[in-house]
């Protein structure tokens, strides 16, 4: 069984669909000719080193590196703080996202098996209360959700800090379940993020296979309003699904998204409840054995990573 935030599936709403998606659904009558238009709009640099991109810090309008220094984002997991931080960016940082804080969600926790009480406690989400944290789903063989996330999370982390940019996390497996989504929405928030993925893989029948981006939908109801990040959200998914597409080679789902790789979720509180532009990623699904080989390979997850850091770098360097 998946987590919660994706199961059962819902079907893809059509109402949430951009420009590009329409693009797509009207050109490319198949999954596999979306996948070739994904390739073909995610840009040109997918293969040139960070050194090519222009310098972040020389942009107009971009912030200066802070005054004082913050504690390393590479050695802790971020702590909620009192407001938004006042001097975002690693001290001293260089490359093309310096200054830019980029928030970590690794989905669930390897805890969270034990904790299942904890976890099942009910929160607020804005739209209506849902449970505290889900166990995540696994492979056929035992390789947990929850395990593949901080994996895959680790090494999206080195490759943002190559490119100077301060990143953060939810967790790093250092507190025994969780967090709550409310408070992964929070951690976020209150790190004033410049943008947000929550990394998972889906747990669906055998045959139903490829990645998917969860995109935040329109939603107001109680402390949810995403008025204001679903169309930054819905850039950066569109750029991590692009960018993920080339450096994998994985098709978008076959069974969410009509091929398109996206979809639009109103039941999810860590987007529900996300003040700055984010993004949930279903990197695979782990219940198909040809799926289930991919994401436990060292190898691909190296290459999943470095699509969400493409992603994610595009989005930024915009
Ligand atoms: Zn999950």
């Amino acid at each position: 069984m998946s987590y919660d935030e994706n199961w059962p599936p819902t079907p893809p709403r059509r109402s949430g669909r951009g420009n590009l998606t329409i693009a797509i659904a009207a050109l490319v009558p198949t999954a596999l000719a979306g996948w070739l238009v994904w390739e073909s709009m995610s840009g040109p640099d997918e293969n040139e080193p960070p050194k090519a991109l222009p310098s972040r810090s020389a942009a107009v309008g971009k912030p200066a590196p802070p005054a004082t220094p913050s504690p390393s984002a590479s050695s802790t997991t971020a702590s909620p703080s009192p407001s938004p931080s006042p001097s975002k960016g690693k001290p001293g940082a260089s490359g093309p996202l310096a200054g830019r804080v980029v928030v970590v969600d690794p989905g669930h926790n390897p805890g969270n098996f034990q904790h299942t009480s904890e976890i099942n406690k009910l929160v607020d989400i804005g739209t209506n209360r849902k449970e505290c944290d889900t166990t995540g789903t696994s492979t056929n063989a035992g390789y947990t959700e929850a395990e593949f996330s901080l994996d895959v999370s680790q090494r999206l982390r080195t490759l943002l800090e190559k490119q100077g940019a301060t990143v953060k996390f939810t967790h790093t497996d250092d507190r025994p379940f969780g967090p709550c989504v409310d408070e992964r929405a929070r951690i976020g928030n209150k790190a004033g993020a410049d943008a947000v993925i929550s990394i998972h893989a889906d747990g669906s029948a055998t045959g139903n296979r490829g990645f998917h981006v969860i995109l935040p939908a329109l939603v107001k109801a109680g402390a949810a309003d995403t008025a204001k990040i679903v169309g930054p959200s819905r850039d950066l998914g569109e750029r991590i699904a692009g960018k993920f597409v080339r450096a994998t080679g994985s098709a978008p789902s076959n069974y969410v998204g009509d091929g398109t790789g996206l979809d639009v979720r109103e039941d999810l509180g860590g987007l529900n409840l996300s003040t700055v532009p984010k993004v949930f990623i279903e990197c695979g699904n782990m219940r198909d054995p040809k799926d289930a080989a991919l994401l436990t390979s060292s190898n691909w997850r190296q290459k999943a990573a470095q699509g969400m850091a493409d992603g994610i770098s595009s989005y930024l360097d915009r």
